[in-house]
């Protein structure tokens, strides 16, 4: 029987390779742009060039203390050794309902409005699965955090980009996006504070979403990453601060930025009941869950006052103003965010004017910056189109290197 099996099967001889290729999802996803910066990055390196690294959006603090001690605690238990499942521990849905009480005063119900992520990420890139059929519009800010457009590819949905233009400060125009598409869209991004304009919402253009959604029958996303990266003492709203947003969506929110926890992968969404299921349906099928030692961390992070992050943008805002300042007396027109870690910075009009026949500005300052100043930065184009013609700064590097920064462009500018 193995015999005549075996017979029939077309085996492939010794030494014979399976010819690997790529699912067409794949090799639709757009090339990552940072590769050809990072290729010259590296070599920079390997040259022995003393790298300004301006280009990740990853905290250089280490995580609270606090939350480090709860994880040494937790990580002894064994009730904390299985398998997580579900939506979260019931402590860590009762502290994100309690955290948002007291940060905007907006009250959830632990069991049904909020869960657990393994990082925002996870969620906003799986939430596609719940909701999107072949065909479905999914609307996209551009530019934008690429993961928006990339679970659309995998749900086989079809992304449409907003442009996300300064003169409507970085927020998109609804009105401005053509009926057929409004009529198949069935899932809005929205990034605010936003990365990478650094731009914060008015509570206005939230209202505008509520409505927008109700009327097109489009479920919002919103993706809250930064909310707690602000200056000024000016904390950015909550999407579910604004009446009715309960009724059209959902907010993602993470630890990493809040708590500089990047790495542990643990984050949290909230809101419509019936968009939290079915995500939790998607994530039940793909996921085990967020290890309950990594939970109870969050939970100590969620728990502590909120002076202890105050010293965290504290620390952010010196270096803002450090970046910006230095950048303003090379001439440059910087606007200084109000929130988020970066300075998106339009392409200075002289750069622009000596380079005018280069394809793209905004990588050909990038390339300058690094071949020149061995200072790494993002270009704006690889965020989307309409993020051409601006580069993205990140103050996740000590101000004195910030400083080094500003001093090594001032020599060639
Ligand atoms: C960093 C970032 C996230 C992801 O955060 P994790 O919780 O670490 O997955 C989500 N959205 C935006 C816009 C980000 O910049």
């Amino acid at each position: 029987m193995v015999y005549a099996l075996r017979a029939s099967c077309n085996v492939k001889s010794k030494g014979e390779k399976v010819k690997i290729e790529l699912s067409d999802k794949l090799k639709k996803l757009p090339p990552y742009l940072f590769i050809e910066i990072d290729k010259m990055k590296k070599k920079a390196v390997a040259d022995g060039v003393d790298i300004i690294n301006l280009g990740i959006g990853d905290p250089d603090l280490p995580t609270l203390k606090p939350v480090i001690d709860v994880m040494a605690r937790e990580i002894y238990k064994p009730e904390n050794h299985q398998y997580p499942l579900g939506s979260g521990l019931p402590d860590f849905k009762k502290a994100v309902s309690e955290w948002y009480k007291e940060r905007y005063n907006v009250n959830l119900d632990p069991a049904s409005e909020t869960m657990a992520l393994i990082g925002s990420k996870e969620g906003i890139g799986h939430i596609h699965l719940a909701f999107i059929n072949p065909g479905d519009v999914v609307l996209c800010p551009d530019p934008g955090y690429p993961v928006y457009n990339a679970g659309t590819v995998f749900a086989e949905g079809e992304p449409y980009f907003m442009p996300l233009l300064q003169e409507n400060g970085f927020m998109p125009d609804y009105t401005k996006i053509p009926a057929d598409i409004l009529k198949r869209a069935k899932l809005l991004f929205i990034n605010y504070p936003n990365n990478p304009t650094a731009a914060v919402a008015t509570r206005k253009f939230f209202e505008d979403t509520v409505v927008f959604a109700k009327k097109h029958n489009i479920i919002v996303c919103h993706d809250a990453a930064y909310s707690e990266v602000y200056y000024d003492g000016q904390r950015p709203l909550s999407f579910m601060q604004i009446d009715g947003s309960k009724d059209v969506g959902i907010e993602f929110h993470s630890f990493s930025k809040t708590f500089n926890m990047t790495g542990w992968r643990l984050g949290y969404a909230v809101g419509n009941k019936e968009v939290l299921a079915g995500l939790a349906t998607v994530k039940e099928n793909i996921d085990s869950g967020a290890f309950h030692a990594v939970q109870r961390a969050g939970i100590a992070a969620l728990k502590l006052p909120a002076s202890s992050t105050d010293e965290i943008r504290a620390v952010y805002q010196k270096r803002r103003d450090t970046l910006v300042e230095g950048l303003r007396s090379l001439g440059w027109n910087v606007e200084s965010p109000k929130a988020a870690f970066y300075v998106w910075i339009k392409v200075p009009s002289k750069f622009r004017n000596a380079n005018a026949e280069a394809k793209s500005i905004s990588s050909e300052l990038v390339k300058y910056l690094l071949t020149k100043c061995g200072i790494v930065s993002t270009p704006g184009v690889g965020f989307g189109s309409s993020g051409e013609g601006y580069i993205r700064m990140t103050v996740c590097a000590p101000e004195a290197r910030l400083k080094e920064a500003v001093d090594r462009i001032k020599k060639v500018w």
